[in-house]
């Protein structure tokens, strides 16, 4: 029999390595206590309270409200206070906390056991009526907000009447607590806005933290971050402490290290007669920690010898609550901080560095994802830019997009595919969805530790808090400062480094990456068995890959290079060519251009390899599209009607023959499915030329690099292959034109040919490809789009709902689809390597970028993954997370 779960423990006696049944801040407070650090005496609720609650159909389970009567007693032992009532009231708080942080998700109710009766109770023993009134006031909107689920508005409206958090003169705060009071109980329909009854006060909010478990806030949380629900959340009850009851008595947040930049210094904020919540909440702006010394220089020195102690005992850095009551200091949490990925790396660094974590663990502790923000772009304005506001820049980055004002509308304006920044007042995890489908976050109030920063940085958005003068009004979808009106719509752009909101789109540009990032990388790549190439179609592409770490190029395009308006008109003559001699002439133009090209390439990539891929797309691409040319030709008739004398005429009419050509051009290759169409190596097999053409200019650009002094490694890959022979005709082709410029130049270079695999049946048959191959490398987007019939082009038409409705669970042109394209993708490898063991292969679709789907390429032995240049930084760690992580 399973012996009956724990529903209490005393934080005093808790197994601080239970976090499963404690919860996450239950722990962190037990070790607190264990270790002799100044925490207000509690007791916890567990999760398998919690649990059992859910199990019983939302019911506190049975025996569960006498066990907390019995921690109740032992806390008004501790204290020397009586719950609900006597001369010294015990009031406690009540928080929520899982065994995995969720910060912000879930619910708080604090100043639990207030009463009317209380509140004076309160008042004579402090002999401070304005505290137990603020207190009382405090404890009724919490509770009418989290328990009574009364909406925030309307209580904002009452408290205004009470100057919000601000402490009022003693008569107003007991009018105000009384009118509050009133309008929660006619808003709730209850007889009282609280209970008069503390324990059943107590018994309703922990119902009501239980209930924040299944919250949207909550669940969405869980779902981004991965954290199954059956773990569920405990809840912890503390007596109280009061930041807000004289002028020796604050909160705050303090950090053992910057979250933001990394240095190692004491980073946070207090906020003098203020409890705990008004520092979050972001309702008034506090002042950097250092400020606390001007109250006392001892309570400074105190509690940054406890971030340091508390940093030490869990080896990372630490994200620390405290309350200071009548010059004592307090501690209420300690958990590992939330970090920017600037900051994440620092932080790894130096405490590798201080002996404090090997590398090892220094690597594991930068999330691939995290880097993605140091290779984001850094706004940079120009004289023109014109500054909309400035507040405190609470996450690095920058970012451009349409105003918004409320989370609903950000989070239908990004399912649309727009970029929107969301402006608020201050945030409340209410937002927390529009936050996600944000660009970036921008408040009018709050500090860098408001829900709003904490937020935002946790997930690398770039975020802007405490604009002075800005006043967001999300009812008529506008925000006003004193110089300027931005309504709904309005491109913004935010710097999150410099604090600055600016009009319109301003120019960005991507930051340089400092040595933590090197030396961080540097013991990532002795971790790493994976090679990790980079997507490059230009010398400058390739340059800004091999300064992020790229092992050559994975994958050139050629068709990149013609997208410039010479080149299309070359491609243009090209394709116009009535035999085979015109073409030849064509592409006679267009080869120097081609090699000038590659030989960029080559000399970017000196020592490693290069893959250049032969030309793609479907020609069609290289024409202008019918409806312009239809409206070409109708001009030129309507010119033919007013032609004046012979020779006008004569012009047009020629002209017009060209562009009948053209047109005719264009419906003879137009296709209905282009994408399954005459592309990849089906062109070159039509057209021999151009395979010969862009064969030959790799290998002269590749002498000549070589005979300048570059080391070159070409590869050139046939793409779209589904038959070993379209494979074997198109290397004839390429073997032939190297004898020719070997034989022209007097000179010869080692080179590879390969072939794309991205179509299922190329999958299924590498093995007879692979025979002829030095290499092959799996497109990954055409085999999804080919293997699943979803079409890359439309198919992000309906695919969010296909996630919305759980049909499928991502988008499997971001994740690999390990199951099906994942599958053909094992075969391919298997089948290729049992017929040619030396063979080398890659993967150069879009999911050599992507954590989750390199670890499956790991797992499979694949040489190397090619991505675009600023994900070579994410790849390269994520694959020396796979070694690690590996038994
Ligand atoms: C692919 O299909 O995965 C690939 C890399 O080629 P492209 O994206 O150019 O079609
Ligand atoms: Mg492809």
């Amino acid at each position: 029999m399973n012996p009956e779960p724990r529903l209490t423990v005393d934080l005093a006696c808790a197994d601080p390595e239970d976090r499963a049944l404690l919860g996450g801040k239950g722990a962190g407070l037990a070790a607190m206590i264990a270790d002799g650090l100044p925490v207000p005496p509690g007791f916890i609720i567990t999760a398998a309270a919690c649990r059992a609650y859910y199990r019983a159909g939302r019911r506190l389970p049975e025996g569960l409200m006498e066990q907390v009567s019995e921690q109740i007693a032992l806390l008004e032992e501790r204290t020397g206070k009586r719950f609900g009532g006597g001369e010294n009231p015990l009031l406690v708080s009540v928080r929520s906390g899982a065994p995995v942080s969720m910060p912000g998700m879930m619910d708080t109710v604090l100043n639990l056991g207030m009463t009317r009766t209380a509140a004076d109770a309160l008042a004579e023993a402090s002999g401070d009526p304005d505290f137990a009134w603020d207190t009382y006031r405090r404890f009724l909107r919490s509770y009418a907000e989290i328990v009574k689920g009364a909406e925030a508005a309307l209580l904002d409206r009452a408290g205004e009447a009470a100057g919000r958090s601000e402490r009022p003169p003693a008569g107003v705060s007991r009018e105000t607590a009384a009118r509050l009071d009133e309008i929660i109980r006619n808003e709730t329909g209850t007889l009282t806005a609280a209970p008069e009854d503390p324990r059943e006060q107590l018994r309703e909010a922990v119902a009501a933290v239980f209930d924040s478990w299944m919250g949207k806030r909550a669940a969405d949380y869980r779902r981004m971050e991965g954290i199954p629900e059956t773990i569920y959340t405990a809840a912890v009850v503390q007596a109280m402490v009061f930041g807000n009851c004289g002028p020796d008595s604050g909160s705050g947040v303090v950090f053992s290290r910057n979250p933001a930049t990394g240095e190692k210094t004491l980073w946070g904020e207090y906020l003098p007669g203020a409890q705990g919540e008004d520092v979050v909440a972001g309702l008034r702006t506090p002042g950097p920690v250092s400020s606390l010394a001007d109250q006392s220089p001892r309570l400074l020195e105190e509690l940054s010898d406890l971030a340091d102690r508390l940093e030490r005992r869990y080896r990372d850095v630490q994200d620390i609550e405290f309350t200071v009551e009548n010059g004592k200091l307090w501690l209420l949490q300690t958990r590992s901080a939330k970090r920017g990925g600037r900051a994440a790396l620092r932080h790894a660094a130096d405490m590798a560095d201080e002996g404090l974590i090997d590398r090892n663990e220094a690597v594991r502790r930068v999330a691939p994802g995290q880097l993605e923000e140091l290779l984001h772009p850094v706004v940079t304005p120009g004289p023109d830019s014109r500054v909309l506001a400035r507040g405190r820049p609470a996450s690095p980055g920058g970012a451009t997009g349409e105003a918004v004002f409320t989370a609903d509308e950000a989070a239908a304006a990004a399912e649309e595919g727009r970029d929107v920044i969301l402006f608020r007042e201050e945030t409340s995890p209410d937002d927390f969805h529009g936050m996600i489908a944000s660009q970036a976050i921008v408040t009018a109030r709050g500090g860098m530790t408001s829900h709003a920063a904490v937020v935002a940085r946790g997930m690398g958005k770039c975020c802007v808090v405490g604009c002075l003068g800005m006043a967001v009004d999300p009812e008529n979808r506008r925000f006003l400062t004193a110089e300027t009106e931005v309504r709904a719509g309005e491109v913004v752009t935010v710097d999150g480094t410099g604090g600055v909101i600016y009009a319109g789109e301003v120019p960005k540009v991507n930051p340089v990456l400092d040595d933590y990032f090197d030396r961080l990388m540097g013991w990532a790549d002795d971790r790493r068995r994976l090679q990790v190439r980079a997507n490059a179609d230009t010398a400058a592409d390739a340059g800004a890959a091999r300064r992020l770490g790229a092992a050559g190029i994975g994958l050139c395009r050629t068709e990149h290079m013609f997208f410039a308006k010479e080149g299309i008109a070359a491609m243009r003559r090209m394709i116009m060519a009535s035999d085979s001699e015109e073409r030849a002439a064509a592409l006679r133009l267009i080869e120097p251009r081609q090699t000038a090209d590659f030989a960029g390439l080559f000399t970017a990539m000196s020592g490693t390899p290069v893959t250049i891929r032969l030309l793609d797309p479907p020609l069609h691409e290289f024409l202008p599209a019918r409806g312009e040319a239809v409206s070409a030709l109708a001009e030129l008739d309507r010119r033919l009607q007013t032609a004046v004398g012979p020779d006008d005429r004569e012009r047009i009419e020629s002209e017009i023959a060209v562009r009948e050509n053209l047109l005719s051009r264009i419906d003879s290759l137009a296709e209905v499915n282009p994408m399954l169409g005459h592309r990849g190596c089906r062109l070159g097999v039509s057209f021999p030329e151009i395979t010969v053409m862009q064969a030959r200019a790799i290998f002269t650009a590749a002498v000549r690099s070589q005979r300048e002094g570059s080391v070159v490694i070409p590869e050139i890959m046939v793409p779209l292959v589904a038959y070993p022979s379209e494979f074997a005709q198109q290397r004839v082709l390429i073997d032939g034109a190297a004898a020719e410029v070997f034989a022209a130049e007097g000179e010869t270079v080692d080179y590879r040919v390969g072939s794309m695999i991205e179509l299922p049946r190329a999958a299924l048959i590498a093995g007879e490809i692979a025979r002829d191959a030095h290499f092959i490398s799996f497109g990954t987007n055409d085999l999804t789009q080919t293997a699943t019939g979803l079409s890359r082009d439309d198919s992000a038409r309906f695919l969010p709902e296909y996630i919305r409705l759980g049909i499928i669970k991502e988008d499997p042109f971001e994740k690999l689809d390990v199951a099906g394209v994942g599958a053909l993708v094992e075969i391919g490898v298997e089948r290729s390597r049992a017929a040619n063991p030396d063979i080398k292969i890659g993967v150069c679709g879009e999911h050599g970028g992507e954590p989750s789907s390199i670890a499956f390429f790991d797992r499979l032995g694949i040489d190397y993954v090619s991505c675009s240049p600023y994900r070579v930084p994410i790849a390269r760690l994520a694959a020396a997370h796979i070694t690690l992580s590996s038994p």
